[in-house]
């Protein structure tokens, strides 16, 4: 894979370490570049401590926590972008497919991954970038590279609870920054592919847990082990656009496999 660069973009820091931290940790260590795009620097999430940010600016602890998490899973460049977090599905829309369209220009990716329509769970920040990005990669016609969606199916943050629980963490009531844990895939439409990072579970686990603002004491994250992110975090799920039937393959499509690789739970 060497030569080839896979571009990556999402809403906030650490989204990229959730949706696919695992393949792209492992895309990195075949020799692939990973650029991540991150449409916003995240100011609006939450602060689990407020000692992480004593001057009060969360989106500069966020950028920081996105390139520490980025050099956990070797990723080669982060472009953080600064639209505002919260109304990314309607704020700045021509400016950050502008930005879209020109780092595909520029970094020449073989592949494009983003979220699905569903966004992992309705969030609308990321049902915006999916819009942005599938417009932008449409707006290259033929030039277009491979778009893929990434998606969290359903049960899997349900297993990540329970998996906390059993290690005596996270209160019964407990749900990632607020959501359902059934939210994650509700209505999503099913992975076509998927690829098995078992074996980079645990960078993923450790470069989620680089988003400390965003991972306080109750986050069932900060509870399961590394055997629990292989089973719960182990395969990643995707689906191919439909943009670009004819191009070939990408590097993801040749890390894939086909999407009955389940864990066994
Ligand atoms: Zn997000």
């Amino acid at each position: 894979m060497e030569g080839s660069t896979v571009l990556a973009i999402f809403a906030h820091p650490d989204d990229e370490s959730l949706a696919c931290g695992g393949t792209l940790a492992r895309l990195a260590d075949c020799g692939a570049r990973i650029v991540v795009m991150c449409a916003s620097r995240g100011e609006a999430g939450s602060i689990s401590e407020p000692a992480l940010v004593p001057d009060g600016d969360l989106g500069r602890a966020r950028e920081r926590e996105l390139r520490e998490a980025a050099a956990v899973l070797g990723i080669a460049e982060v472009l953080v972008m600064n639209h505002p977090d919260g109304d990314l599905r309607w704020d700045h829309v021509p400016e950050l497919h502008e930005e879209i369209v020109d780092a595909i220009r520029r970094y020449r990716p073989e592949a494009v991954i983003t979220f699905a329509e569903d966004g992992l769970y309705w969030h609308l920040d990321h049902v915006g970038v999916h819009e942005r990005t599938y417009t932008a990669v449409k707006s290259l016609g033929a030039q277009a590279p491979p778009l893929y969606y990434v998606t969290i199916p359903q049960g899997i943050m349900r297993g990540v609870i329970a998996a906390a629980h059993a290690q005596g963490g996270a209160p019964p009531d407990s749900s990632f920054w607020g959501i359902d844990p059934a939210a994650f895939g509700d209505g999503a439409r099913p992975a076509t592919f998927v690829v098995d990072v078992r074996d980079w579970a645990p960078r993923k686990l450790a470069a989620l847990r680089c988003h400390r603002t965003q991972m306080g004491a109750n986050n069932p994250i900060a509870w399961i082990n590394e055997e629990e992110a292989r089973r719960w975090l182990g395969v990643e799920h995707f689906r191919r656009s439909t943009l670009d039937a004819a191009a070939q393959d990408s590097v993801l499509e040749r890390v894939g496999e086909p999407v009955a690789l389940k864990l066994e739970t």
